[in-house]
């Protein structure tokens, strides 16, 4: 049975250069520039779809200072960070930095303890399947698989960012530093008065996925009407990010069988939908056990003090802390789906 409820509760790659960076601003100098609420569709979900949805401003900071490694050494010191991107699956650069600095880099950051690091992304990625409850009707196995957890014994969970609406620079400086990867899911209407933001994040190692163009409830549209809502946001977020999304999530989880046909018309592969959401005071959980399970998808949103009682970094503490006191580390839903 699923069911939402009230809990506890109080990702992507970067450059080193920039952690270094960090670190040393204070001291030194030098060069690495671098700078579900909703009403159910036609599928039966039993549970009250987890929380809803719908919720800016630019200009990053570009870090600077360049500096030798304090700790543990990095392979590639200052001048290889020129590309500044990272490579889906090639996370794990704080795992090369020592525990010292990890530590410091919490610190700075207002956790309590370093991010646990995960393991290395299956070499392999598991085969999703729609979770039990979930199906369409006529559906089958050739339609993009819906699911909230994704099958894998690795002790990972998976943070997603939907909407778009608050673009707060902290927050990718604070992912970036602190090594945590997580996905958006963008929709065009949140996203459009400044599509830099998120491709600053793309450079960043943030998966930048598919959420509609207009945030509708997708089941109450015509065959037509979903597909401008998906295929169209296909289509921006090719052009503006250069890249076909194949993971999308219909708004509020809600959908029907059209959704899941027209989305894999236009190059979806799989919705990954969510097993809990999180807020800065608190967490909702779809199981009744309230917990954390490996493979579970984390939702949460670009808000900002507007909309709920923080900031995008008050918000990453407070999942940190539910995710790291449990035991587990974030790994990147791109690198296992
Ligand atoms: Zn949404």
């Amino acid at each position: 049975m699923l069911r939402s409820g009230r809990g506890r509760g109080p990702g992507a790659h970067r450059p080193v250069c920039a952690v270094l960076a960090a670190l040393l601003v204070a001291a030194v100098g030098s060069g690495c520039a671098s700078g579900a609420d909703g009403q159910p569709g036609d599928i039966e979900h039993r549970d009250r779809p987890l929380a809803g949805n719908p919720g800016s401003n630019p200009e990053l900071n570009p870090a600077a200072t360049p500096g030798t490694n304090p700790a543990a050494g990095h392979p590639g010191g200052p001048g290889q960070h020129a590309g500044r991107g990272r490579v889906p699956g090639g996370a794990h650069e704080n795992a090369q930095l020592g525990p010292a600095v990890r530590a410091k880099l919490a610190k700075k950051w207002g956790l309590d303890k370093p991010p646990l690091i995960a393991p290395r992304p299956p070499a392999v990625k598991p085969r999703v399947t729609t979770r039990e409850g979930f199906e369409v009707k006529g559906g089958d196995d050739s339609l993009p698989p819906v699911f909230t957890t994704v099958p894998t014994k690795d002790r990972v969970v998976f943070l997603t960012m939907d909407d778009g609406s608050e673009k707060d620079p902290e927050l990718l400086q604070m992912m970036d530093e602190l090594d945590i990867p997580y996905s958006a899911f963008l929709s065009d209407y949140e996203v459009s008065d400044n599509y830099g933001y998120f491709g600053e994040a793309q450079r960043l190692g943030v998966g930048i996925n598919n959420h509609t163009l207009n945030h509708p409830y997708l089941p109450g549209l015509s065959y037509a009407g979903q597909e401008r809502e998906i295929c169209g946001e296909q289509e921006i977020i090719e052009k503006q990010f250069g890249k076909r999304p194949t993971l999308f999530r219909p708004p509020y989880g809600n959908y029907n069988g059209d959704t899941l046909r027209i989305a894999k018309s236009c190059g979806i592969k799989a919705v990954p939908l969510w097993n809990a959401e999180a807020f800065p005071d608190h967490m909702e959980w779809r199981e009744e056990d309230e917990d954390l399970h490996p493979g579970d998808i984390i939702l949460t949103h670009f808000r900002g003090r507007g909309e709920w009682d923080g900031s995008m970094t008050d918000l990453v503490r407070a999942v940190m802390k539910t995710v790291t006191d449990r035991g587990y580390a974030v790994a990147r839903l791109e690198d296992y789906v």
